[in-house]
């Protein structure tokens, strides 16, 4: 039996308050609600991590935020714009081990959540940068 706290919500052995669903994804708000709204979609299918997604499966899933996007958009015309987010390993502030797409409806300013962008662009010189990207360009290609 999995111990997955997702993949039980997607069995139905963990009450949700379901969002959206068809065979690939689900969809369910998120029980701390940042803003009004706050969804999490899922793939059906375990896995991990954006490290592990095939690519019909990624496909299969962000082909569906737009969906989601749209109909909280319809559902609060009050919003006022949307960060969709997606928190890979514990580091990057991944609390559940199943893939997840946050997507949080903003509504104001002063809503409850914020990101911070830093900008590093004077750390690194032209011949660095190129140096970055031909690493990471090299690596795909692979
Ligand atoms: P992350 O920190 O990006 O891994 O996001 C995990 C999210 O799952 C958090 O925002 C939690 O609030 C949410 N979460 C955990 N358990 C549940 C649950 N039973 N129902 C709804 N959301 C949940
Ligand atoms: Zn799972």
């Amino acid at each position: 039996m999995t111990e997955c706290i997702f993949c039980k919500i997607i069995d139905q052995e963990i009450p949700s308050y379901k969002v959206y669903e068809d065979d690939k994804v689900y969809a369910f708000l998120d029980i701390t609600q940042v803003t009004k709204g706050h969804t999490l979609l899922v793939p059906k299918e375990h896995v991990t991590d954006i490290f592990e997604y095939e690519p019909a499966l990624a496909g299969e899933v962000f082909a569906r935020v737009p969906l989601v996007a749209r109909a909280l958009e319809k559902a609060f015309p009050e919003m006022q714009g949307l960060n969709i987010i997606n928190n890979n390993k514990e580091l990057a502030y991944q609390s559940v081990f199943h893939s997840h797409i946050h997507l949080i409806p903003r509504y104001e300013e002063t809503d409850d959540f914020s990101i911070h962008f830093g900008n590093n662009q004077g750390k690194y010189t032209a011949e660095e940068m190129q140096e970055i990207a031909d690493k990471i360009r090299q690596q795909e290609e692979a």
